[in-house]
């Protein structure tokens, strides 16, 4: 039967104009995973009568067991509408915030999504994130409101109060896409039952309504209501199946990739339109240049890496040679197919509009840009909501295996760019960073399961950043053979800078004019941002000197000792952020002999560790936005546990007899929070989390908890001093 299924897509991919490319987003529990089943149920995929009941997209037995969706997984089915054929490719997306990042990489690769929401809770705060990223994305969303069923036989609610009852949901959700883009909000992308771009229905009953069906079915409120109270649902669900509401509204209100890419490729791409690259993108061109944009990487055991991915232009095919971004080689296309569930179907060749696995991209990673053209530019970054926020030390249980675990962590952080994978020097212990205990727990689990590893791991520690609250300087350098002298003040760098830095706004790369601009609008001082030498993460370097010989030629290495200070911190070695470091005078040896690398280096790196100590050094911790949904009369609990752990009440809001917290707490503070939470409310607590930025740790804590991360890395417990760092010999 997939067989089939496989022929029939075929033949659709390329028609683009009959091609729909969606994913699903919803908050955690409000019925993703059911409303998937149903579509693929309705395609045939899977039997109808399983529907809700087998989980379908969740094929990961890991997902499964937790319940949660984690993994975008990808489907591609055939709808009919009015005598005419559409291809609808479904993305899979996570219904956890802990891997949001997955969110966004699946809507770089839709033009469409279908956003659910549970009648009865109507919009939550992941409802808030996921139609964010996909406005971002320039991604066109429609609503289906699910467990009306609850609604009406659960809440009791009646007729006359079904339209005004639904309606709030539905202004609600409309809020939010007013206050997130008011001008495509204008442009219709506004929700509206009467338009037809909303449908109600009960994922797990398998019936939905829109006005549209209303109109062919005669099947209004009224009469849903009557068939839910008498308990027909089997009969409701064959009289207005839910795949056919869903699906119609997808092929009537969703963009074809022609349509979508003419406005889209604006938004991810900021190269020259007129490029050959650039018109083939804007007209979905199969005989263009290839322009495929990689959103998925996962090694496969028996075929390597198969990349997953958005083909925005040209035909892929086997056997190409294909320009890979950011690795400046190329790789050849092995095989070309489309992922049904767990399967990958082969197929001859993927024209423009797809959504396309391919094997063969050795060097591709997620973000990737593949093109024919040796210099496309390259699409946009995926820009991740969150950081990394925690971290586990991974080791090999048999040392025998040390060299597959070097190899098993290369390819995870390859495949989930929200990890990161490093080495301490010290211990030679491999540290894997992520965003959150669950994400870090999954990657651990999965890894001993799928790639044959046996791993040990540390408890989970939260990731710190160094920075200053105050000034200091100039401290001066001195190179190991006295000759060459740095003299650096710091400070700490403007709020605004950190943040264009950290979205990727301000570069190197950029014409000097309009860096300079862009920092002077974000409060740095003119002269100042006229002398920038170059930054490293959020930190700055300035060159305030003026014709100092040789000091052009050796930036370079200075550049290497600013780095080197800052990658680990000289409080306890964890990334410093937020630094404006001055070089205000220097000195140097006349001949280049005495002032190579071994010089220069730890000269510059010495000045900005001590630097930092003397200016006021703070440790930043990060914080997360917790979102609890509770009983009121089990509020209590779970207000005096969030207070408990250094938390901050942000905001309360009731719905029904239920109230929603909106908190912030520190990453810290948050080990063993699902127990206890559990327990304080008797289990009646819904909550989920968010990255919510880093914030200075209060003053009484630091000396601590500088002294618990040292002792963990095997320093000197107490907290270093300058004199540590400026070796004067
Ligand atoms: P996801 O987390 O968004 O993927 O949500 P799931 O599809 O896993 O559904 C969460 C829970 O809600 C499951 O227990 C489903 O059986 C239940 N559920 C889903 N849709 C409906 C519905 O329409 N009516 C009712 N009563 N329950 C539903």
């Amino acid at each position: 039967k997939r067989k089939k299924i496989a022929e029939r897509v075929t033949t659709l991919m390329d028609k683009p104009q009959f091609i729909r490319n969606i994913g699903i987003v919803a908050h955690i529990d409000h019925g993703k995973t059911t409303l998937s089943d149903n579509l693929l149920g309705g395609a045939g995929m899977i039997s109808m009568d399983l529907a809700g009941k087998q989980l379908f997209m969740d094929f990961d037995p890991l997902e499964q067991a937790r319940g949660i969706t984690i993994d975008a997984a990808n489907v591609s089915m055939v709808h009919e509408v009015d005598g005419k054929e559409y291809l609808i490719n479904m993305i899979d997306t996570p219904g956890h915030v802990d891997f949001g990042g997955d969110v966004t990489r699946a809507m770089r690769a839709v033009d469409g999504a279908v956003v659910v929401v549970d009648a009865v809770e109507g919009a939550m705060p992941q409802t808030e994130t996921v139609l964010r990223q996909a406005l971002k994305e320039g991604v066109r969303p429609v609503l289906f409101v699910n467990k009306v069923d609850r609604m009406i036989n659960e809440l009791k609610v009646e007729k006359k109060d079904m339209a005004a009852r639904l309606g709030k949901v539905i202004d609600n959700v409309n809020k939010l896409i007013l206050g997130m883009d008011e001008e495509k909000y204008k442009a219709g992308w506004k929700l509206d039952a009467a338009k037809g771009n909303i449908a109600f229905g009960s994922a797990l009953y398998n019936w939905a309504i829109s006005v549209p069906q209303m109109k062919k079915t005669g099947i209004g409120f009224d009469q849903v209501v009557d068939y839910c109270h008498e308990g027909k649902m089997k009969e409701l669900a064959e009289k207005v199946p839910l795949y056919i509401a869903v699906n119609d509204m997808v092929v009537k209100f969703l963009p074809s990739p022609i349509e979508a890419q003419k406005e889209r490729v604006g938004v991810i791409w900021h190269g020259d339109w007129d490029s050959p690259v650039g018109k083939a993108m804007a007209s979905c061109d199969p005989n263009g240049p290839v322009a495929f944009m990689i959103n998925k990487v996962k090694v496969d055991p028996h075929a390597g890496e198969v990349a997953t991915g958005r083909l925005f232009s040209g035909t892929l095919r086997r056997g190409m040679e294909l320009y890979v971004s950011g690795f400046g080689g190329t790789n050849r296309i092995q095989q070309t197919g489309v992922v049904m569930g767990a399967e990958r179907v082969e197929v001859e060749e993927i024209p423009a509009g797809n959504i396309a696995a391919v094997t063969g991209l050795r060097d591709a990673i997620v973000g990737s840009t593949i093109s024919s053209e040796e210099n496309m530019t390259p699409f946009e970054q995926i820009k991740h909501v969150s950081e990394p926020v925690m971290t586990v030390a991974v080791e090999a249980k048999n040392t025998r295996d040390l060299p597959k675990v070097v190899e098993v962590l290369r390819q995870i952080a390859k495949e989930d760019p929200t990890l990161q994978v490093t080495i301490n020097e010290e211990t030679g212990e491999h540290l894997m960073a992520g965003m959150g205990e669950l994400h870090l727990d999954v990657t651990v689990t999965r890894l001993q399961r799928d790639r044959g590893v046996e791993l040990k791991t540390s408890p989970p520690i939260v990731v710190y950043r160094e920075s200053i609250a105050g000034h200091a300087g100039p401290v001066e350098g001195k190179s190991p053979n006295h000759h060459n002298r740095f003299y650096i003040e710091f400070e700490p760098l403007e709020e605004g800078v950190i943040q264009s830095l950290k979205e990727g706004k301000i570069s190197m790369k950029m014409e000097e004019i309009e860096r300079r601009k862009l920092l002077i609008e974000n409060g740095m001082d003119k002269d100042e941002a006229r002398n920038i030498s170059g930054y490293y993460g959020t930190n700055i370097l300035l060159n305030m000197t003026k014709g100092i010989q040789y000091l052009r030629e050796t930036m370079e290495l200075i550049l290497e000792g600013f780095e080197e200070a800052l990658k680990n911190g000289p409080i306890c070695r964890e990334p410093v952020q937020g630094i404006k470091a001055k070089i205000m005078d220097v000195k140097l040896h006349e001949d280049a002999v005495h002032r190579g690398p071994a010089q220069v280096i730890p000269a510059v790196r010495q000045a900005v560790q001590a630097g930092i100590l003397m200016a006021d050094p703070v440790l930043l911790e990060p914080f997360q936005n917790v979102y609890i949904q509770v009983p009121q009369d089990q509020m209590g609990g779970a207000m005096s546990e969030i207070q408990g752990r250094r938390g901050v009440i942000l905001n309360m809001d009731s719905q029904g007899d239920m109230v929603i917290l909106k908190s912030k707490m520190p990453v810290a503070q948050m080990f063993g929070f699902s127990g206890a939470i559990r327990s304080a409310t008797e289990g009646r607590a819904l909550w989920s989390t968010e990255f919510a930025g880093f914030e200075p740790l209060p003053a009484n804590l630091l000396l601590e908890t500088v002294k618990q991360i040292r002792t963990r890395k095997g320093l000197k417990p107490e907290m270093p001093k300058p004199s540590d760092y400026l070796k004067v010999v």
